[in-house]
Order: C-alpha cells, then sequence, then structure tokens
C-alpha cells in the first residue's frame, strides 16, 4: 500500500503541483479563513475574508466591534449572523486563554495537542482544526474534506465505508499515505476533485491517476459528453 499511496501522491504532484489554496501562515488568519469556508464558495469565502480585513484590520478590533459591522463585512459569504458570532467568539476566546493572539507559542505543540485545543474553539471542528495544524503550524497532516474522502476513496487508498467526519476518518486517511506527503495529498486532492473528479460524472478521459483508480465511475463518462460509454 505504501508504494501504491507514494506513486499516487507523486502523480497527483506531478500534475497539480499543489497550487495555493489561499490559505494562511498566520493562526489565527487561518482559524476565521477557516470559518469563513463553510458552507459556500471558494470565491465567496476568498471574497468575505477579504472584505473583513479591509472593514476591520485587526482582529482585535473585529472583536470589539458591534456585531452588525462583522456581519455587513462578510455578508456576501452567506450565514453571515452566525459566522459573525462565532469569529467574535473564537477571537475573544483565544485573549482570554493566552492574553493575546499571537499563538507562534504553539509551534512546539504535539499535533495531536494542536488538533485538540483547536477543535475547542468556537466554530472550529476537527477538519478545520488540521486545516490550522497543516497551512499555518506546517504540520504533516491531511484535512479530509469532500474533496479529499471521495479522492481516497476512489483511488483505494481508504475502503468504502470509511467514515467521512472526525478523527475516524483522518485517522484512516492519514494512516493510508506515506509519511511527509499528507497535506499535499491533501491539497492535490482539492484540486482534482474540483478539476475532474467531480461528484457525478467525473472527468475520467487523461486522468493523471487514472491507472490506480477503482471507483466504479472510471470510465464510464466521457469528456465529450456522449454520456455513458458503451
Ligand atoms: S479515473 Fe475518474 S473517477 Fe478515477 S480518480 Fe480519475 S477522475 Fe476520479
Amino acid at each position: 500500500m505504501t508504494e501504491r499511496a507514494t506513486a499516487i501522491c507523486r502523480l497527483l504532484d506531478a500534475a497539480y503541483g499543489r497550487p495555493d489554496l489561499g490559505n494562511h501562515a498566520d493562526p489565527v488568519d487561518e482559524l476565521v479563513y477557516i470559518l469563513l469556508s463553510t458552507m459556500t464558495t471558494e470565491a465567496n469565502y476568498q471574497r468575505s475574508y477579504a472584505a473583513l480585513r479591509a472593514a476591520l484590520p485587526r482582529w482585535e478590533d473585529v472583536v470589539t466591534a458591534p456585531v452588525e459591522q462583522v456581519e455587513a463585512a462578510i455578508a456576501v459569504g452567506g450565514l453571515a449572523p452566525t459566522k459573525a458570532r462565532l469569529i467574535q467568539a473564537l477571537i475573544g476566546r483565544l485573549q482570554r486563554d493566552w492574553g493575546g493572539l499571537d499563538l507562534g507559542f504553539m509551534r512546539v505543540w504535539a499535533v495531536s495537542d494542536l488538533r485538540r485545543y483547536l477543535a475547542t474553539l468556537p466554530g472550529i471542528g476537527y477538519k478545520a482544526a488540521t486545516c490550522v495544524v497543516g497551512y499555518a503550524f506546517g504540520r504533516d497532516v491531511c484535512p479530509v474534506d469532500t474533496h479529499t474522502y471521495r479522492v481516497a476513496v476512489r483511488l483505494g487508498l481508504v475502503p468504502p465505508g470509511t467514515p467521512e467526519l472526525g478523527r475516524p476518518a483522518h485517522v484512516a486517511v492519514e494512516l493510508s499515505l506515506p509519511a511527509g506527503a499528507r497535506l499535499g495529498f491533501h491539497i492535490n486532492a482539492v484540486a482534482h476533485g474540483r478539476a475532474r473528479c467531480h461528484v457525478a460524472r467525473p472527468d475520467c478521459e487523461g486522468c493523471p491517476v487514472a491507472a490506480h483508480c477503482v471507483a466504479p465511475e472510471h470510465g464510464r463518462y466521457s469528456r465529450r459528453g456522449q454520456g455513458e460509454a458503451e
């Protein structure tokens, strides 16, 4: 399995090259960015994050601003009333826990401690915590979002029926991947899922990892829109 997984990771790397998905190196920036990404499109959460930073450039000001101002700034991303309150609660909690918003001291924490703490923050679940551990703290983890899960199953890295959410999903997918390649696999799997490995009618012609695909959908559809192949 390790050799096969290594080959898959290399092929995805060659095809997609770990594109920039707009994530942030600062932990607080990334926490808010990931929180804003809930239940909306990439374009919308990138716009709402940029609008929030433009309206209230300091996180300290976000927490003291009227919630309606935060809500208005992120309105384009949807669920603004809920997200505005969660963002203020998240920043307030960090300030109470650590007396400020510089989380650089956490860089020496173990991955398990980082995930455990971050997942207790308002609006941050296990997957969101894993994103912050990977993107902001530079650790070898694989956030399991819908694209990552679908690609991992279709490539036979984890069996169908593997839990899709939370710690069980992350343990299964991370153990299936070679050490050092986990965050890269996630980034490339998101790119692959968006570009061609769609939920319905994946674009399998020319797929860079087709040789490893075990999905029942593989080979059933044509890019030329001719429907199911014979
Ligand atoms: S062959 Fe098709 S279903 Fe399989 S990984 Fe590639 S795009 Fe996805």
